[in-house]
């Protein structure tokens, strides 16, 4: 605050003195002419005494002798006389000319308004150096759109899917509806929740529904409008955003892609980005300063949870993370459905057909489906918005500039099916092997499909036919790819990656090859093991370095040829995963049991 006031001292002192300096200087120069009445200088023209005349508008200046013969310059105001010009030459007065720059603004301007502008830029600098953006212009202050509840009525219907993030927001909803009550109950509140999930999925439109069936005013903002070029912007915006909220608390602020923000500190090239850390600690102290007592909630969003600073995720801060996930096909259907209210829908449109063709679409690209075919339709003078319509929007937004790789082709999706099935079978059939929890064909994150095992109680210890047996499960995606379509893929390149990580260390780490007994071959345990074996370890004779690669080899053959096994004993369970999967996209451990049990599972609502 003190440093506020000091700057403006400064500035008023600085203008003050300018303005000080351009009057004493403009006197002085005033203060060589002499101010005549026109009718003196009428006179020494007339008394030959002018030699020189300028005149512009307002002022006439010149030189003149005076009647002690000195020479000296003059001033006067002129008048609509015609016969100046006349007089002037009929008394040899040797120079006369007009100009139309007036009086002595017009040069003080021209001299000073570098400076000035100079000085004012200076000025402008210093405070945003300091990060004052209270009161010169609105420079700083936060781009938070105010949307308030009457201009924004959407709540958790214009938002499909995303369930479980929806009753997790929920609670959010019933503490912006009564503070108070909350409050006397002792519910506890989390000031700030991250969502997190691809572009697209809805978050920005989760957190307006937030406000919207709260009945509370929304201000957002995006983390990238708070990193600009200038140090301190950022900082005060920030303030700036939080200020608005306690004003009009109860409200939800939400802060658009934090991680422009909320980057790890020590990330990035060259360490330090001054401004963005900044703005960072500015947001710390914020949310370490505000009590959620006062009614203002915050909500963040951002695709890239990973690389956000520790710091923010500390309770206290984004305690509550929800993650947004990739709509499943009957999510895309329910998406697709809020959508269609907007247009007219032709009778053979099939919103069921198309969420099926639409795996990988995230919840902005389905809005774009609908709107594209009815741009298309409209194109065409149609009524109604047709399936060929829709097909070609698909199609364009597949080929469109952002888009070409999110679509997962039938065949792919085929190949992904069979990959996870694989997992999922080996898991089951090894006696070692942790519960399947969860198969998934719906992209998330770099991964296409996903097969999830969940150990039934916490372990310490992993034995060595656990070991082995993960490593089948493991190799189980690639080896029904091969299976199959006797064809290989480059989606087991992470399973691989693993595999082979396990082994290395089963042998070089673990003691667990028989040929080569309990000895550490390896000097620690990253990733690079190959790298490290070399280095560290030169006193082992090159004739260890090949029983051990020939250890690693030997395990993962073994391992690989069970899961073979299991997999072409089973095939027909194979199948039949698959035909589930490719229908709705994931399984539940329940439902793969049934399906493994030959009981049937619960078909899909078609009729949404
Ligand atoms: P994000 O913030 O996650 O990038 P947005 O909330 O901006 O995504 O979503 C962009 C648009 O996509 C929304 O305005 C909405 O039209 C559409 N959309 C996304 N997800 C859904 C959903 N679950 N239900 C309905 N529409 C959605
Ligand atoms: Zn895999």
């Amino acid at each position: 605050m003190k440093e506020k006031k000091n700057l403006w001292y400064i500035f008023f002192w600085l203008t003050l003195f300018s303005i000080i300096f351009m009057l004493v200087n403009s006197s002085r120069q005033r203060s060589h002419e002499v101010d005549l009445e026109y009718s003196q200088f009428k006179q020494y023209i007339r008394s030959g005494n002018v030699s020189k005349v300028l005149v512009s508008s307002g002022i006439i200046k010149g030189q003149f002798q005076d009647s002690d013969g000195v020479l000296k310059k003059f001033r006067t105001v002129p008048m609509n006389d015609p016969n100046l010009i006349k007089d002037m030459e009929d008394n040899k007065v040797l120079e006369f000319s007009a100009t139309d720059k007036n009086g002595w603004i017009g040069p003080i301007l021209l001299n000073w308004g570098p400076i000035i502008l100079l000085m004012l830029f200076w000025l402008w600098l210093m405070r945003s150096v300091t990060g004052n953006g209270k009161h010169m212009m609105s420079f700083g202050k936060t781009k938070a759109k105010i949307a308030s509840n009457t201009n924004l009525k959407i709540t958790f219907k214009d938002v499909a899917g995303c369930e479980e993030a929806k009753e997790e927001l929920q609670e959010i909803v019933e503490f912006l509806k009564n503070s108070d009550k909350f409050q006397k109950l002792g519910g506890r509140i989390p000031k700030g929740v991250l969502l997190f999930g691809a572009p697209g999925t809805g978050k920005t439109l989760l957190a307006k529904a937030v406000a919207g069936e709260a009945g509370v005013p929304f201000f957002s903002s995006s983390g990238s409008e708070f990193v600009e070029m200038f140090v301190g912007v950022g900082a005060s915006r920030v303030r700036d955003l939080f200020d608005r909220g306690r004003k009009s608390a109860p409200c939800l602020l939400f802060v658009d892609e934090i991680d422009a923000v909320g980057r790890h500190r020590l990330s990035g090239i060259g360490g330090g980005h001054d401004e963005r850390e900044q703005t960072l600690n500015q947001l710390l102290v914020e949310m370490d300063g505000f009590d959620t007592k006062e009614g203002v909630i915050l909500l963040a969003a951002t695709n890239r949870p990973d690389v956000l600073d520790p710091a923010l995720l500390r309770p206290g801060r984004f305690d509550r993370q929800i993650m947004i996930p990739n709509p499943d096909m009957q999510d895309r259907k329910a998406i697709l459905t809020v959508h269609s209210k907007k247009v007219k829908l032709d009778g053979n449109v099939d919103l069921h057909v198309i969420a099926k063709s639409t795996p990988g679409f995230v919840g902005a690209d389905l809005a774009n489906i609908m709107n594209e075919a009815a741009l298309l339709a409209a194109r065409n003078n149609q009524k109604v918005v047709n399936m060929k319509n829709i097909e070609e929007a698909i199609e364009r937004i597949i080929t469109g500039p952002q888009r070409k790789s999110r679509l997962i082709s039938k065949k792919e999706k085929k190949i992904i099916a069979y990959h996870e099935a694989g997992h999922a079978i080996v898991a089951k059939f090894l006696s070692s092997s942790d519960p399947v929890h969860k198969i998934s064909i719906i992209p998330r994150g770099p991964a296409l499909g996903y097969t999830i095992q969940l150990p039934e109680q916490d372990k310490y210890l992993t034995s060595k036919s656990e070991l082995l047996d993960k490593l089948s499960v493991l190799l189980a995606g690639r080896v029904t790819e091969e299976l199959v379509f006797s064809e290989i893929t480059t989606g087991a390149q992470n399973d691989i990656s693993k595999a082979t990580d396990i082994a290395t260390k089963m042998v070089t780490e673990f003691g667990m090859s028989e040929q080569l007994g309990p000895l550490r071959f390896s000097n620690n345990s990253a990733n690079s093991m190959q790298k490290d074996l070399v280095e560290s370890d030169l006193n082992h004779s090159w004739k260890t370095f090949e029983i051990i690669d020939e250890e690693i080899k030997n395990i993962i053959n073994i391992t690989k040829n069970k899961s073979t096994e299991i997999i072409t004993t089973k095939m027909n369970i194979v199948h039949k995963i698959v035909d589930h999967l490719l229908e709705r996209e994931k399984l539940t451990g329940k439902e793969l049991d049934k399906i493994i049990n030959g009981e049937s599972i619960i078909p899909l609502c078609h009729s949404l």
